[in-house]
């Protein structure tokens, strides 16, 4: 199963994201904790995005999408992967389309968890209180400030991704604003396929004719077909008073 989680910043991706991964077996790739990690260790890359990220921007295209490329190919992604902060901007929506299609590999669904701003600038607000309650530390974006321009920058550049995968009748959208649990079985619901979501029945078995067991099932079912009209018929001469055309319907329907 392959998915891209939306939403704007503290729509509960995280969240919803490690669910999935429990779930089905799927690797979690967040942009933005592979850019945190590389901020951590210090590479070139964590160099350039340090600043970037404090400030509420995105960091270039090209180097998230660098990323992306090598994480798809490690084994953990093979079983299959859920985009948790990327795609970001339609560029890079765009280099993901290439990068699967070269990968012969298919999306299953975009999820969009659709939040109200306001709410989300108390949530974050409530994060860092508890985390700060608690002495954790704060990632130097969770601020309100640099949270305008990270959902400034969300407006602008993401949110058009909808309708990139809209057009592709990949999008779900998932009301992030109720409880945890209730966007989870919306998620749910979502990925189930089309028919069985629908509450319709399995498909009918095929059965193959021409073996033993056909020959066994069309005897039985010849020797049902022999019964059914006498029983019919018999129906019929209990209630005298019942109609000659209806009786004739009941025969055509029973043979
Ligand atoms: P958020 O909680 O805002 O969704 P993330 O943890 O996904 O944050 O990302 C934090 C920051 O990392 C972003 O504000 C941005 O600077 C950078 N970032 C993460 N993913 C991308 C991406 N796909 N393209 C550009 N920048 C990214």
């Amino acid at each position: 199963m392959r998915l891209i989680l939306l939403g704007p910043p503290g729509a509960g991706k995280g969240t919803q994201a490690q669910r999935l991964i429990a779930k089905h077996g799927i690797a979690q790739l967040s942009t933005g904790d592979m850019l945190r990690a590389a901020v951590a260790a210090g590479t070139p890359v964590g160099l350039l995005a340090k600043s970037i990220m404090d400030r509420g921007e995105l960091v270039p295209d090209d180097v998230v999408v660098a990323i992306i490329a090598e994480r798809i190919d490690q084994p953990d992604a093979k079983r299959g992967f859920v985009l948790d902060g990327f795609p970001r901007t339609v560029p890079q929506a765009e280099a993901l389309d290439r990068l699967l299609a070269e990968r012969g590999l298919k999306l299953d669904a975009v999820i969009e968890l659709k939040v109200d701003e306001g709410i989300l600038l108390q949530r974050i607000e409530k994060r860092i209180a508890e985390m700060t309650a608690r002495g954790e530390k704060i990632r130097a974006d969770d601020n309100p400030e640099v949270l305008k321009g990270r959902l400034a920058a969300y407006r602008t550049q993401t949110a058009p991704l909808a309708g990139h995968y809209a057009s592709k009748g990949m999008l779900k959208g998932v009301d992030g604003m109720a409880a945890i649990d209730a966007v989870t079985a919306a998620i749910d619901r979502n990925l189930k396929p089309a028919g069985l979501a629908r509450g319709k029945a399995a498909k009918p078995r095929h059965r193959k004719p021409g073996t033993a067991k056909a020959a066994k099932r069309a005897a039985r079912k010849g020797s049902a077909r022999g019964k059914r009209p006498a029983m019919a018929a018999k129906r019929v001469k209990k209630r005298p008073g019942q109609r000659k055309n209806r009786t004739r319907r009941r025969l055509t329907r029973v043979r």
